[in-house]
């Protein structure tokens, strides 16, 4: 499977912890990984520190207001 290009980025409208394990703040970002053709197929929520570091390297559709 090749690696995930394009991901969209959402505000993240409940509360949750950074899906990264030895992270504990408040996920501000919901990742949303998009497949080749443009489909979403994985989420992920993230605070905002984890949220750019994930992006890099990926085209960003930047979903938030
Ligand atoms: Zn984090």
């Amino acid at each position: 499977m090749s690696k995930p290009r394009e991901v969209e980025v959402l505000p993240c409208g409940y509360t949750a912890k950074c899906s990264v394990p030895w992270c504990g703040r408040r996920a501000t970002t919901v990742l949303r990984y998009l497949d080749n053709h443009g489909r979403p197929y994985r989420q992920t929520d993230v605070c905002g520190i984890h949220a750019r570091e994930l992006c890099v390297g990926m085209k960003v559709i930047d979903r938030r207001p």
